[in-house]
C-alpha cells in the first residue's frame, strides 16, 4: 500500500499491543476499510456497502469508488469499506447469521453484544470521523428495485440545508426525502453534524453496469455539494420526489405470489399471500398510491417480510 492508499489496520507498535490483548477484550470486527487522503484538505465522507450481505452492486460501487479516488485527485478524505456485513456477504443473506440479525438497525451497536452489534461497533469510529456517510445498498437477492436516492430531514438547520441543496440539484431521478424522528440516526448524526444518505440502485443479486454507475454518479454529486470534487452535478430532468414510505408486510408465513408490477394507485393488488396448506389466502393491495420502492419477488413468504415498499 502506498502512502495516500493504506488500509486502516496498521502495524504500529499500538496495533501489535492491541492484538495481544484483543483475546481479553470484546471482539471489534476487522471491516476491510481503505482511508485515502485528497490531495487538499477538506470533508471527510464514509462510503459504505455490504450492510445487508447480499446487495452486491454498492459492493462493486465501492470498490471502483477506491479505483477511481486512489489517484487523490479530490479535497478531503474518504474512507471506504466495501463489505461491512461480511457474514451476511459469505451466508449471501441480508442478515448476519451468527446472530440472525440486520447489522443496519442496531446502530450505535455495542462492542460487547452480539455479532451484528459488535459490527455496527467497529463501525462507529469512521462514522465519528465522517462529515457525510454514505450508504451504498440495493434489492437483496430476493428482491425487485426501482433505483432511489433516500435522504433524511431531521429538523438541524446545517444538514437539511445541505439535503435540501441535493434536492434542488436533482441530482437522482427518485429521491425519498423523508422527515425523521429524534430517535433515528440520520437525527442522531445529524445532532453531530453529520449527514446520512443512503442509496438504492440494483436488484436480485444482479451487478449490472447501469445501477453501478449510478451509484458513482451519486456519490461523486454529493461529493461535489460537498466540495470535495468539481464534477459537474447530472440533474434529472423530471425528478420524483417522494416523502413517505409505506411497508406492506406478510400477514403470515406462507407463499407468495406477487402480482405483475404496473403504476401503484390506493387498491392495486401487489400480490397473493397463500398459508402453506392453501386454506387461506389473502389478495395483498396497496394501502396508498405510489411509487415501487423495493419489493419481494421469490416464493417464501415470513410474516413480517417487507412484500412492498412504497415511496408517495
Ligand atoms: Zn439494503
Amino acid at each position: 500500500m502506498t502512502e495516500e492508499f493504506r488500509v486502516t489496520d496498521d502495524t504500529s507498535l499500538c496495533y501489535t499491543f492491541l492484538m495481544f490483548f484483543k483475546r481479553f477484550l470484546p471482539q471489534l470486527s476487522d471491516l476491510g476499510a481503505i482511508s485515502i487522503d485528497g490531495s487538499a484538505p477538506g470533508k471527510t465522507l464514509l462510503i459504505t456497502a455490504g450492510v445487508d450481505g447480499d446487495e452486491y452492486s454498492g459492493i462493486d460501487a465501492a470498490h471502483q469508488l477506491i479505483d477511481i479516488f486512489r489517484d487523490r485527485s479530490f479535497s478531503g478524505h474518504i474512507i471506504v469499506i466495501p463489505i461491512v456485513n461480511m457474514p451476511g456477504f459469505m451466508n449471501e443473506s441480508s442478515h448476519n447469521p451468527v446472530d440472525g440479525k440486520f447489522p443496519k438497525y442496531l446502530f450505535p451497536g455495542n462492542s460487547r453484544g452480539s455479532s451484528s452489534e459488535q459490527i455496527i461497533a467497529s463501525l462507529m469510529p469512521y462514522i465519528d470521523q465522517a462529515d457525510c456517510w454514505i450508504d451504498l445498498h440495493s434489492g437483496a437477492i430476493t428482491e425487485g428495485l426501482d433505483p432511489f436516492l433516500w435522504l433524511h430531514r431531521t429538523g438541524h438547520r446545517d444538514t437539511d440545508s445541505l439535503i435540501d441543496g441535493l434536492a434542488e440539484k436533482n441530482i437522482a431521478d427518485r429521491m425519498l426525502i423523508e422527515s425523521c424522528s429524534s430517535s433515528h440516526k440520520a437525527s442522531q448524526l445529524a445532532r453531530r453534524g453529520k449527514m446520512y444518505i443512503v442509496a438504492e440502485s440494483g436488484q436480485r443479486g444482479n451487478r449490472d453496469a447501469h445501477d453501478i454507475a449510478l451509484h458513482i454518479q451519486w456519490t461523486k454529486a454529493i461529493m461535489t455539494t460537498l466540495g470535495m470534487i468539481d464534477t459537474p452535478i447530472v440533474s434529472a430532468t423530471s425528478p420524483i420526489v417522494m416523502k413517505n414510505v409505506q411497508y406492506v408486510t406478510a400477514p403470515y408465513d406462507g407463499i407468495w405470489q406477487q402480482n405483475p408490477l404496473r403504476p401503484l394507485e390506493n387498491g392495486t393488488t401487489i400480490g397473493i399471500a397463500q398459508s402453506f396448506d392453501r386454506t387461506k389466502t389473502k389478495t395483498i393491495v396497496a394501502p396508498v398510491g405510489g411509487y415501487r420502492l423495493w419489493w419481494k419477488e421469490t416464493m417464501r413468504m415470513k410474516k413480517g417480510d417487507v412484500l412492498c415498499a412504497i415511496g408517495y
